[in-house]
């Protein structure tokens, strides 16, 4: 902790000695250094008093730590967790200039509680400290592609706010997300050697963070139709709204973080039903398991960081996002199915046979909308679940035979993976047109694995 041991503000909660500051003292971030040295540290976080006798807050102090760590310890990365500085964006920018591998603030407490115990805080003054973010960091800047090449900028996206505060803001009435999730079992012996297992499992998740483009309304855009021509079985050509963003809108772009109370929860709901049977040298098991999600993926595409619900994407800050954005999501596979089974010969012989089955995971297939002012973008052409992706079937086996040998054990084991070496996975063509199916990735084929297991 720097900038002496003495704070001045009076936070509740806080053992730290209140009252007159100490005089700043410039020798101070030498001694950090050398100490950091003395520990042998990799990694550094400096935290500090509030300095609200100083106009600078102390940012000068944080800047010569961070700088003179640097120098003393090759490669040591510095976080710093600073004090809201009294909103002033000119100290913040003193300690960003000296490039802290993270910026942390606190803002310690719920905002009901701030004026309690935080004298002297306030919530929306951290959390517009925690918005400023790093004006010296690298804004994306999104330009149109044009016949010429690059065209203008159109758009420009965080983490830099190239020192405008309005640039990005957080919702002073922000609400974490939450989940509520309700699951069910039970499990029954309806013979000797028999056990059946049946669960339930339904979830909700809510209040998801959103980041909305409040400078760049729906109104800056203009609304047209496409084309996206399909195979006929596939319901053949339909309409798809796009739009087309105004010249005018451009680099007007303004973000917040906030819970967008229109957007509906997501869902998922699943059984998973599962059971084994051994009778004689036999072992029966199964699994399978049946599941539907619903909602609001946070970007365009099918993986994990796109369909999501839970990641504050680009679905509420470019409508050609929001076109049939709810729909199945990245981790639903529809169905699951594995059957398994064991048989165990005289002398340790075993041998198993497992057959399992996964069914495709949802995607929506897009239409690339060429000239568009912003340039080419791209719209959902199809809800994510009326397409699926790939899925995958396989036949494994394992042979194993037992020893003992003192007091250990001596398994050796021959597994042979996709017995019948099939390659059903196949993808569906992500961009719509007539093709649709095709293999574009193979199951891994037939693979023979020779190991020894000693257990002592
Ligand atoms: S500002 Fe920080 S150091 Fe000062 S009293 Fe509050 S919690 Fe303690």
């Amino acid at each position: 902790m720097i900038l002496g041991n003495v704070c001045t503000r009076r936070c509740g909660f806080c053992a730290v000695q209140k009252g007159g500051p100490l005089p700043v003292d410039y020798d101070e971030p030498r001694r950090v250094a050398e100490a950091c040295a003395a520990l042998g540290l990799k990694f550094a976080v400096i935290t500090s008093v509030n300095r609200d006798d100083r106009k600078d807050g102390g940012a000068e102090l944080f800047a010569l730590t961070i700088r003179a760590i640097r120098e003393r310890i090759q490669g040591c990365g510095v976080e710093v967790l600073v004090p809201d500085f009294q909103g002033s964006h000119a100290a913040m920018d003193l300690v960003l200039e000296a490039a802290p591998d993270i910026l942390n603030h606190n803002t310690e407490t719920v905002p009901r509680l701030y004026r309690q115990v935080r004298l002297g805080a306030r919530y929306e003054r951290s959390l517009d400290m925690l918005a400023y973010g790093d004006p010296a960091a690298p804004a994306g800047t999104v330009s149109a592609w044009t016949s010429q090449g690059v065209g203008p900028i159109v758009a420009r996206v965080g983490p830099g706010t190239g020192g405008n505060p309005a640039f990005s803001a957080i919702d002073p009435s922000l609400n974490r997300p939450t989940t509520d999730e309700f699951t069910v079992g039970a499990e029954t012996r309806p013979m000797p050697g028999m056990r059946v297992r049946l669960a339930g499992v339904m979830k909700r998740q809510q209040n998801r963070i959103d980041l909305l483009n409040t400078g760049v309304p729906l109104s800056s855009y203009s609304l047209s139709t496409i084309v996206d021509g399909r195979p006929a079985s596939d319901g053949g050509n339909v309409l798809l709204p796009v739009y087309n963003r105004l010249p005018s809108s451009f680099g007007r772009d303004q973000y917040l973080l906030t819970n967008n109370a229109s957007e509906e929860a997501a869902t998922f709901s699943g059984v998973v039903f599962s059971g084994d049977i051994a009778t004689g040298p036999w072992t029966f098991l199964f699994g399978a398991t049946a599941s539907q999600t619903e909602g609001l993926g946070a970007n365009r595409g099918f993986h994990a960081d796109e369909n999501d619900p839970g990641l504050a994407g680009e679905v509420f800050t470019d409508p050609n996002a929001n076109t049939d954005a709810r729909g199945r999501l990245f981790f639903d596979r529809a169905f699951t199915i594995k059957l398994a089974s064991v048989y165990r010969f005289a002398h340790g012989v075993n041998i198993g046979l497992i057959a399992r089955y996964q069914d495709g995971q949802p995607f929506s297939r897009v239409t690339v909308v060429p000239d568009l002012n912003q340039g080419t973008d791209f719209v959902r052409a199809y809800p994510a679940g009326d397409a699926r992706f790939s899925f995958t079937g396989t036949f494994d086996m394992r042979l194993q035979k037992g020893f003992s040998a003192g007091r250990a054990r001596i398994d050796a084991i021959l597994d042979w993976f996709n017995l019948f070496n099939l390659g059903y996975e196949v993808e569906e063509r992500v961009v719509t047109g007539p093709e649709f199916r095709y293999i574009t990735a193979i199951q891994p084929p037939t693979a023979v694995h020779l190991g020894v297991r000693v257990t002592f």
